[in-house]
């Protein structure tokens, strides 16, 4: 893949739009930044029951637009079947190696989709892999330096908060951009008005069962970064884990009072 970027940040999920509700904000962040970010997808989500291939190929463009991403690649993987195979680690082993990316975002290990959990197996042993020098893949061997695991609404082990408050509507667009899955009578704009009582009688009213069972993906969204955010004096915020420890250099500059 010549024409493929060197990135600095590549998140890998199962299906498309797995990306945009989860880590979406940090992605937009960066990007603004002037720092390229990718996505690679394990499928293509085919067995969504709503729209069809081509409706989901040219939302996920536009979803991808919206983030600003430098790289969108799927790998083809069958939806709802993604095994934890070394055939399958080695494919996103390749497209590491292809990018280069300084960090990787996985999905939490916690997880309610099976696919969802595989990507996080799959994506931190190819990170490893993608390091060997001598493992069956092309190009020069890299690993990138950190992993970051996006909270998919089921973790609380959270290891640092990151403030998406001016990225939320971006991501919010990002989100509305899969028509055909979150397609919702109402405007970011309604929705970044709605207090939560309204937005919850509409998410019964309009739910789904797609991504959560029960309420709709905005409700879901809003609810959650508004109540991160909460919790570290911001408007939203997305939730990520680190498995190692992390190191700071200036403890008494730390933001977020104590009491
Ligand atoms: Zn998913």
């Amino acid at each position: 893949m010549s024409d493929t970027p060197k990135l600095d940040i590549l998140a890998i999920a199962a299906h498309p739009d797995d990306i945009e509700i989860t880590c979406g904000g940090l992605l937009i962040k960066y990007a603004r930044l002037g720092k390229k970010t990718g996505a690679l997808d394990l499928t293509r989500g085919e067995m969504g029951t709503k729209g069809d291939e081509h409706d989901r190929q040219r939302e996920l463009a536009k979803a991808a637009e919206i983030m600003g991403l430098a790289y969108r690649h799927n790998l083809e993987m069958p939806d709802s079947a993604v095994e934890f195979t070394q055939e399958n680690k080695y494919l996103i082993a390749q497209a590491i190696r292809d990018t280069r990316p300084e960090l990787v975002i996985l999905p939490h290990w916690v997880q309610r989709h099976p696919d969802h959990l595989a990507c996080s197996r799959l994506g931190y042993d190819a990170c490893f892999l993608a390091g060997l020098k001598k493992a069956p893949l092309a190009g020069d061997p890299h690993r990138p330096k950190k992993i970051f695991y996006v909270s998919y609404f089921r973790n609380t082990d959270y290891s640092f908060l990151v403030d998406i408050s001016d990225e939320m509507r971006q991501k919010l667009e990002a989100v509305a951009a899969y028509t055909s899955q979150f397609g919702s009578t109402l405007s970011i704009d309604d929705l970044l008005k709605m207090g939560a009582d309204e937005l919850h009688a509409r998410s019964q009213r309009e739910r789904t069962d797609i991504f959560h069972p029960g309420v709709i993906i905005y409700d879901l969204m809003l609810t959650r970064s508004r109540a991160l955010g909460q919790m570290v004096g911001v408007r939203y915020a997305e939730a990520y884990t680190v498995k190692e420890q992390i190191l700071i250099d200036d403890p008494l500059s730390m933001p977020v009072k104590s009491i």
